[in-house]
C-alpha cells in the first residue's frame, strides 16, 4: 500500500491510501488521523486500510494536498552519515566534515535533524533558515520503523520494518562544520522534505535493488542503488536498537550516494528558483521548491 497524509483545504490532516483515480481516506473508515497513531495498531491497522482500499470511493486527487507523512515522528529523524564510499570521499575531500577521524567509518555515524525541520512535498526548502548560504541537498532513502523493540537483531530487523518512504536531507554545509557536531546544520526549519507516500514493506522486498537519483533543475547530480550502503538496513536497525529504544514511527535516513553540491569544484549550492527532486525506485519523487 502507498499510504499517505494529506489534507483537504484547509482542514485538518488524515491518513489516506493512494488507489486508482485517487486516495481512500482512512479518517472516515474511522482510522487514526495521525500517521505514527496508524502504524502503532500494526497488523490489524494495515489490514482495516486494505479493507478502506477496497471498498471506499476515492476522493480525487484535485483540491488535495499531500503532506510529509510522518509530519509528527516519535523522535528526532535519525541520519546515517557517510554511508556510501563515494560519498565518504567527496565529503572527506571537500574540507566540510569537521569530525572526520576516517573516511569510511569503523561504525555507521549516526546524527539526528529536529522534527520541525520536516516539511512536505511541493513545499519550499527555505534558504534564508541558513544564516551561512550554503545550503546543499542529500537524497536519501528512509527507513520507517513498525514494531518498537531494543537489541534487534540483524536477523530480526526486517520484522521491524514498516516501510519506506524519501526524506532529502538538507544541510546548511558551514553550521555543519563550524559547530562540529552536526545537529544544527542538519535542523533548520524546512531541512527535511519528506514523502510523497510511505510505501508499505510487503510492497518493496527488494528494496536493496532499488535505485536513488537527485535531480537538481532537472540535472541528475546524485545516483546510487541502495545495495552499496556500506551499512544495510539491518544493521542500521541492530546498531541503533542496541541502546535506543525504537518506537513505531521512527524514521531512519539511510545516507545519501556521491553527487551532493560539496562534491563538485567549486561546490554546488541550492539557490532561490531551484527545484531539488528526489526519486527512489518503488516509491516515487519528492519535489521541494527553493526560496
Ligand atoms: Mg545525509
Amino acid at each position: 500500500m502507498r499510504l499517505v497524509s494529506f489534507s483537504r483545504s484547509s482542514s485538518t490532516i488524515h491518513t489516506g491510501v493512494v488507489v486508482e483515480g485517487g486516495i481512500v481516506d482512512l479518517t472516515l473508515a474511522g482510522l487514526p488521523d495521525d500517521m505514527t497513531e496508524l502504524i502503532r495498531l500494526g497488523e490489524s491497522g494495515l489490514q482495516a486500510a486494505r479493507d478502506a482500499a477496497g471498498s471506499s470511493k476515492p476522493l480525487a486527487f484535485e483540491g488535495l494536498r499531500i503532506h510529509a507523512p510522518i509530519p509528527h515522528p516519535p523522535k528526532n529523524v535519525m541520519c546515517v552519515g557517510r554511508n556510501y564510499l563515494e560519498h565518504a570521499a567527496e565529503f572527506s575531500q571537500s574540507g566540510f566534515d569537521a569530525s572526520e577521524r576516517s573516511m569510511v567509518p569503523e561504525h555507521p555515524i549516526i546524527f539526528t535533524k529536529a522534527p520541525t525541520s520536516i516539511i512536505g512535498p511541493d513545499e519550499a526548502i527555505v534558504v534564508a533558515n541558513d544564516p551561512t548560504g550554503t545550503v546543499d541537498y542529500e537524497g536519501e532513502l528512509a527507513v520507517v520503523i513498525g514494531p518498537g523493540g531494543r537489541r534487534v537483531s540483524d536477523a530480526q530487523a526486517r520484522e521491524h520494518v514498516y516501510g519506506y518512504t524519501i526524506v532529502n536531507d538538507v544541510t546548511a554545509r558551514d553550521l555543519q562544520k563550524r559547530h562540529v557536531q552536526w545537529f544544527i546544520g542538519k535542523s533548520p526549519d524546512t531541512f527535511c522534505p519528506m514523502g510523497p507516500v510511505l510505501v508499505t514493506a510487503d510492497e518493496l522486498p527488494d528494496i536493496a535493488g532499488s535505485w536513488l537519483r537527485t535531480r537538481v533543475n532537472g540535472e541528475l547530480r546524485q545516483e546510487g542503488e541502495i545495495s552499496t550502503l556500506i551499512f544495510d538496513i539491518p544493521t542500521l536497525i541492530e546498531t541503533i536498537s542496541g541502546s535506543i529504544s525504537l518506537e513505531p514511527g521512527d524514521i531512519i535516513a539511510t545516507g545519501t550516494p556521491p553527487g551532493a553540491g560539496i562534491g563538485f569544484e567549486p561546490p554546488r549550492f541550492l539557490s532561490p528558483g531551484d527545484t531539488v527532486e528526489v526519486s527512489v525506485d518503488g516509491i516515487g519523487t519528492l519535489r521541494n521548491p527553493v526560496t
